[in-house]
């Protein structure tokens, strides 16, 4: 018996308003149905912004440390079913079990570091140029948070939002990837389970177009925090402006790997491997892009396709599979439309470039990891994010060439410099245009206790993670306290 799931309205889990359901699908096998999930629309997220209205009411009242009590509480139930919640995942967006360990251990490490907090949330005290007055500017919430995300890091990415958005006092409403709803329903039994009062947070399913465009429209909502692509985020931005809605984008991103001629080559084939073909080519922060300097292009080449080659395609469920399937149909096709495209730009396909069908494989949306050679820096593969296990090598002749191609996109999230030599890797660091840099790492290993964002097309300028989200997710207000007794006039009083 397939189990029908709910939206969480107001502490009350009901069903979409018009009845309606959609189906949610393991990547790795189609005809594994986990669940049918409520296709919401505007009915449901009237009701859900109505209901976090009114939360909000005494939520934002209630004392910051004692909010932060129950987001603890919340690390503590993940911790406990860490493993469950991995494997639930791994059958839901296919990834191999180790990274979605990683994914919940993601959302236990933000709920612990956001738990401190609730003790914290640091204003500034500044002295006043007036005597017998004191000032000082202090974090407010902004209201109704709406937090739509991606099915990529399906708990990960939600913890990000939610929590912060949590202990500074704002309610939610929670519109996950409808690729990845039932890791959404676990996590928000989890928040109620660690004692979230109704209404604080709100759950409605459906689609982007549907209850995700309805959620950005509507005017109650103060702020729309979103990760996913640029497309949808440029669209939110939009469509937020008409409101005058604060909104925070994290967006995509074509990462790349430079690799210098005194590169340790091992370590950066181990790199490449890893931001390339790691979560199947699915992070923002993966690394599609591999400039390598001519003096070492031919040998890492080589190393590269033959450890590439080694890699297992299967169920991430199986401890023998290296990399996992991709997350639905459409992207399949997706992927397998760039290597058409990479193949007509006059790029060399090195390995892979085909959708896997053998055996078991054929049940799931499975494609092999694919190395383009011979690729330059103006085609379409080396600037447009796939999103798939799809990797480009490029050649440079210098640094400043690696990083001139390195910017030679639209997006601006993660880079990575593989190199022995400290001047360059601070070169490296100085020159190339993206939020987060790796010296002698791959793109991929952010941790949450650092601002975690990009620039140009990845993003709006906001950063989540650490204590940047805290800027997201309140509001300046300062305050003057004149205690003189007779009226002061800053600027002119001189
Ligand atoms: P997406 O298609 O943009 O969807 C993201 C979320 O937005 C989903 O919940 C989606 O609903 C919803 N949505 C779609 N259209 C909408 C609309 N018109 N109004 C409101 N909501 C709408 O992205 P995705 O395919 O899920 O995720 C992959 C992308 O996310 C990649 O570009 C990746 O680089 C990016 N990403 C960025 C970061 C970062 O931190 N920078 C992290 C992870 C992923 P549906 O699921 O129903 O379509």
């Amino acid at each position: 018996m397939t189990t029908t799931y709910r939206n969480y309205i107001g502490g009350e889990w009901v069903e979409a308003a018009s009845g309606r359901t959609f189906e949610d699908l393991n990547p790795a096998n189609k005809e594994d149905l986990l669940g049918r999930f409520p296709r919401s629309d505007a009915a449901d997220v009237d009701r859900a912004v109505e209901a976090a209205r009114e939360a909000f009411k005494s939520w934002r009242l209630y004392p910051a440390p004692r909010r932060a009590e129950i987001v603890f509480r919340a690390g503590e139930l993940l911790l406990k079913r860490k493993e469950e919640l991995a494997r639930l995942m791994v059958r839901e967006m296919g990834k191999v079990l180790k990274e979605a360990r990683g994914d919940v251990q993601e959302g236990i490490d933000t709920a612990y570091y956001m738990a401190g907090e609730g003790r914290r949330l640091f204003g500034h005290h500044v002295p006043c140029e007036l005597p017998s007055k004191f000032g000082v500017a202090m974090r407010v919430p902004v209201g109704v948070v709406a937090a739509i995300t991606p099915w990529n890091f399906p708990l990960a990415i939600p913890t990000w939002k939610l929590l912060p958005a949590i202990v500074c006092g704002n309610t939610v409403v929670f519109k996950p990837a409808e690729d990845t709803p039932l890791m959404a329903h676990a996590f928000v039994e989890i928040l109620i389970e660690a004692g979230l009062p109704p209404g604080v947070v709100n759950l409605v399913h459906g689609y982007g177009e549907e209850a995700g465009a309805a959620l950005v429209r509507h005017p109650g909502v103060n702020l729309v925090s979103f990760t996913g692509s640029s497309e949808t985020g440029r669209e939110i931005a939009r469509v937020s402006a008409e409101t005058y809605k604060k909104v925070s984008l994290e967006m995509g991103g074509k990462n790349a790997i430079l690799v210098m001629d005194d590169a340790a080559l091992d370590l950066a084939v181990e790199g490449a491997i890893w931001g390339g073909f790691g979560t199947s080519g699915q992070r923002c922060t993966a690394a599609s892009r591999v400039i390598v300097h001519d003096a070492v292009l031919k040998g890492f080449t080589q190393a590269f396709v033959d450890r590439a080659k080694g890699l297992r395609l299967g169920s991430g469920l199986e401890e023998t599979t290296d990399v996992g399937p991709v997350i639905n149909e459409t992207q399949l096709r997706r992927i397998h439309e760039y290597t058409e495209i990479g193949r007509k730009e006059g790029a060399r396909v090195l390995l892979g470039g085909e959708i896997a069908t053998e055996g078991e494989l054929r049940r799931g949306f499975f494609y092999r990891p694919t190395i383009f050679g011979e690729v330059d820096p103006g085609m379409r593969i080396a600037r447009e994010e796939i999103f798939g296990p799809s990797v480009s090598v490029l050649r440079a002749r210098s640094l400043e060439e690696a990083v001139e191609i390195c910017n030679n996109t639209n997006y601006g999230l993660s880079s990575a410099i593989y190199t022995r030599d400290i001047d360059r890797a601070f070169r490296a660091i100085q020159d190339i245009a993206t939020g987060v840099t790796y010296v002698n790492a791959s793109t991929i290993g952010a941790e949450i206790q650092f601002p975690f964002g990009g620039v140009r097309q990845t993003g709006n300028g906001h950063r989540e993670g650490g204590w940047t989200v805290l800027d997201i997710m309140t509001e300046w207000k300062t305050v003057y306290i004149d205690y003189s007794g007779r009226l002061q006039k800053a600027q002119i009083d001189v």
